[in-house]
C-alpha cells in the first residue's frame, strides 16, 4: 500500500509536464492511474509489484527515468516488468509497432496483464475521447494494430481479455460502418 502510493507519486512527478493527446490535454498521469485501477478492479489483480509496474509502465519510455532508478526505489521485479513494457525508442516507429506484435507472446504473464490493460485503456480513450488530430482512418488502424498485439497477450487473465474483446468489438464495428 505504502509503495503503491509512492509509485503513484513517483509517476506523477515524472510525467508532470506531459499531457494526453485528447482535446482537453488531460494530465498524462491519468493514464497510468487508469491502467493500474483497471488491473485491480477488472482484472482483480492484487499483486503489488504488478500494480506498481502498471503505475510506472510509461516512465522509462516517455520520460528521463532509468531502469536503475526504478530498481533502486521499487526493486528488481518491478524494474524488469517496466522494461518489458518499454519500447526501444532508438528504433523507427513502424519497427517498434511491428516488434510489439512479434514480442507480445514472449512476455511474462505479469507483463502481458499490464499490456492488456494498457491497450484496453488506450482503445477505450479512442472511443470516448480520441486524440485531437486523429481522423477515423488513424483510429481504425490503431484498433487493427492493437488487436494483433493483444492476440499475443492472451491466456493470462480471462476478465481482462473479456473487457478487451468488448472494447475491440465496439471499435471495429464502429469503424466498419464508417
Ligand atoms: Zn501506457
Amino acid at each position: 500500500m505504502k509503495s503503491l502510493l509512492k509509485a503513484a507519486r513517483f509517476a506523477a512527478e515524472k510525467h508532470s509536464t506531459q499531457k494526453r493527446k485528447n482535446v482537453a490535454g488531460s494530465p498524462y498521469i491519468n493514464h497510468p492511474l487508469e491502467v493500474a485501477d483497471h488491473l485491480a478492479t477488472v482484472g482483480q489483480v492484487t499483486d503489488e509489484d504488478i500494480l506498481i509496474a502498471a503505475l510506472l509502465h510509461d516512465t522509462v519510455e516517455d520520460t528521463q527515468t532509468t531502469r536503475e532508478e526504478i530498481a533502486d526505489h521499487f526493486g528488481e521485479t518491478v524494474a524488469s516488468l517496466v522494461m518489458e513494457c518499454t519500447d526501444d525508442k532508438s528504433l523507427e516507429k513502424a519497427e517498434r509497432k511491428r516488434l510489439q506484435i512479434v514480442n507480445a507472446p514472449k512476455k511474462s504473464d505479469e507483463a502481458k496483464m499490464i499490456k492488456l490493460a494498457d491497450k484496453t485503456c488506450n482503445l477505450r480513450s479512442i472511443l470516448t475521447d480520441p486524440p485531437k488530430d486523429w481522423d477515423t482512418k488513424r483510429q481504425r488502424e490503431y484498433f487493427e494494430w492493437a488487436r494483433q498485439v493483444c492476440d499475443g497477450l492472451k491466456g493470462v487473465n480471462a476478465a481482462l481479455e473479456a473487457e478487451l474483446d468488448t472494447v475491440l468489438k465496439e471499435g471495429l464495428n464502429r469503424f466498419r460502418t464508417q
